[in-house]
């Protein structure tokens, strides 16, 4: 018996349905933050499966972060039962793993190769150069070979050398993981079409952020005709630094002809306040045409933005501190100045609120101020799992300990860990610590270690973000793509720190841009309350200097905020929840 197709498109509107529906064949989907794509794009599949004889197994869907894909899964998972179980929802690096295991013989590596984690590397690129300056250097002109797709420029003596060490070490690098796959299906039009028959349908989530190399591999896997669906928004391209290149996405068009777009312009995430004002915030850089976004949700009488500037960062930090305080016993700094108890109605919890920043350098006032106050918190950026501590020792100890499933062995693992790194608490925490935000990741790999090394050596911290932790998270704007909280608090609202520039740099354009659409993000991840904080002076690199306000403070409407300030406050929460403020 098949899936049921009833019910499939509940719950969509006219715009997602007709997208969802919309029949095979080059398809791109484009809108604007809040307004579906992922629910959009689940839709599509499940009817593609349950309503169009697709079968599973030639499903292919690509997203921009491992955890978006488990999220991805999960919601297959409940439309489409068992029948999810034979679709392939990855990364482009899970994507490129893939292949490259099957191929791995033609890439001159066994079975059982290995991915160089970042530290790793590092080692074999400073071995080859001589020291690890130049080895940082290497890797700097390896990236730009991979994000080329391979082979368009210059052969690079040295780069080649690490490539050969790595072989010779049967590892690959992050760049090889689409690298790779890029040359052997274009090597080989054998190949690429047999992948191609694999997978008949391909959809692919963030489409304005994918580089050269993951656009190539696309190209191979799809064909100008294939059955291929983007979706994204190009005024959310912030990966420009990493080699994306919002153009990709900007002449899909061109490059499947007969293509269909259609366009989402419901925003479900945000109230009206909170939409108008990222709306008029991108405006002056945006790359949407006559992009329409307007709030839907179920929001009366909306809250004004809060705006607020500190004397420095630390100030900025408590002021952060406090509106929590505030905002947890019901009432908000807004209160203070309306009149009224702006509650809403809502309870708010402290994973309701997220603290948004440009830098990670940001992140350490905001924490002395939580500390203070007792605020709990976790911090996520988008830099490697295996950079994390305890994580390393992990992995080095897991092919050692024995086990059938991967969990049992991390389990074991990290309590063995822990028991020999017990005269260093920090360590023994350290390991233990990495034993439990890892064990989701090993019952996925059931009992296959490789797979399971190999994804850890790929996986982003912000993958292993817990939402259901009662704690704030603090989080970079890069790390907080596709997320939404109840309450945002974007912190460092300052020219030179968003946009960001390093102090005593030119303006560029471009780069401004980017920083532009950074901020559009940052806007777009609250659903009910955003705060817009500044410092007016602020210490950056050990010097401090007067802060003077983002350009982009000033295309919000000044009708669409208010300026909030914590030193009038007179109204407190009751004392036995009370937070230690300073
Ligand atoms: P982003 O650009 O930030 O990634 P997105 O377009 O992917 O945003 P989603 O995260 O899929 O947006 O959806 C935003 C929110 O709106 C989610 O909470 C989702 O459940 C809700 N939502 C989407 N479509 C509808 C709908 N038709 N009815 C009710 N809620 C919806
Ligand atoms: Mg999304």
């Amino acid at each position: 018996e098949g899936p049921s197709s009833r019910g499939l498109l509940d719950g969509l509107d006219p715009e997602q349905r007709a997208a969802a529906e919309h029949p095979d064949g080059p398809l791109l989907i484009v809108a604007g933050p809040g307004t579906g794509k992922t629910r959009t794009l689940t839709r599509r599949i499940a009817h593609k499966v349950a309503e169009r004889g697709l079968a599973p197994e030639r499903c292919l869907a690509i997203t921009f972060t491992r955890r978006a894909a488990a999220e991805l899964r999960e919601r297959l998972e409940d439309l489409l039962g068992a029948h999810a179980d034979p679709l392939t929802v990855t990364t482009f690096h899970g994507l490129g793993l893939t292949v490259l295991r099957e191929q791995h013989a033609r890439a001159g590596l066994t079975e059982r190769f290995g991915v160089a984690d970042a530290e790793r590397a590092l080692e074999v690129a400073s071995e080859v150069a001589g020291s690890a300056g130049a080895g940082q250097a290497l890797l700097a002109r390896r990236d730009a070979v991979s994000v080329d797709g391979d082979g368009a420029q210059e052969p690079d003596e040295e780069v080649e050398a690490y490539r050969k060490r790595l072989r010779e070490r049967d590892l690959v690098d992050f760049a090889d993981l689409v690298a790779l796959p890029v040359r052997l299906l274009s090597e080989d039009p054998a190949l690429a079409e047999a992948y191609r028959r694999r997978w008949t349908s391909v959809s692919v989530d963030e489409y304005q952020d994918v580089d050269g190399a993951q656009y190539a591999l696309l190209r191979l896997l799809s064909g100008p005709q294939g059955d291929v669906t983007a979706i994204g928004d190009p005024d959310q391209a912030i990966y420009r630094f990493r080699g994306a290149d919002v153009g990709y996405f900007l002449r899909f068009e061109q490059d499947h002809p007969g293509a269909a777009a259609v366009r989402l312009s419901r925003n479900y995430r945000s109230n009206a306040t909170i939409v108008d004002a990222a709306v008029a915030a991108i405006a002056p850089g945006s790359l949407v045409p006559g992009r329409e976004l307007r709030a839907v949700g179920d929001f009366s009488d909306p809250p004004r933005i809060g705006v607020h500037a500190a004397a420095d960062e630390r100030a900025e930090a408590s002021f952060v501190a406090r509106a929590i305080d505030r905002l947890l016993g019901g009432t908000s700094l807004h209160s203070l100045d309306s009149g009224r108890a702006d509650g809403q109605g809502e309870e708010l919890s402290f994973a309701d609120m997220c603290v948004l920043y440009r830098t990670s350098a940001q992140a350490e006032a905001v924490m002395s101020a939580f500390d203070a106050a007792g605020v709990p918190f976790q911090k996520r950026t988008h830099d490697r799992l295996s950079a994390r501590p305890g994580v390393r020792a992990l992995a080095a100890e897991l092919p050692l300990t024995p086990g059938e499933e991967v969990a049992d062995r991390v389990r074991t693992a990290a309590g063995a860990l822990a028991e020999r790194l017990s005269a260093d608490e920090e360590a023994a925490t350290a390991a233990r610590t990495a034993g439990e935000l890892l064990l989701p990741l090993a019952r996925r790999c059931g009992g296959d270690l490789d797979r399971f090394l190999a994804e850890l050596a790929l996986g982003a911290e912000v993958d292993a973000l817990d939402p259901r932790a009662d704690r704030v998270s603090l989080l970079t704007l890069h790390a907080a793509k596709g997320l939404e909280f109840p309450v945002v608090f974007l912190v460092g609202c300052e020219d030179g720190v968003l946009p960001f520039r390093f102090p005593g740099s030119e303006r560029d354009p471009e780069a401004e841009a980017e920083e532009r659409r950074l901020f559009f993000v940052g806007l777009t991840r609250a659903q009910r309350r955003l705060y817009l904080s500044r410092a007016r002076r602020r210490t950056r690199r050990g010097s401090a200097a007067d802060s003077a306000p983002s350009p982009f403070l000033a295309s919000v409407p000044e009708g669409l905020t208010m300026p909030v300030d914590e030193e009038s406050a007179a109204r407190r929460r009751p004392k036995d929840r009370q937070l230690r403020l300073m």
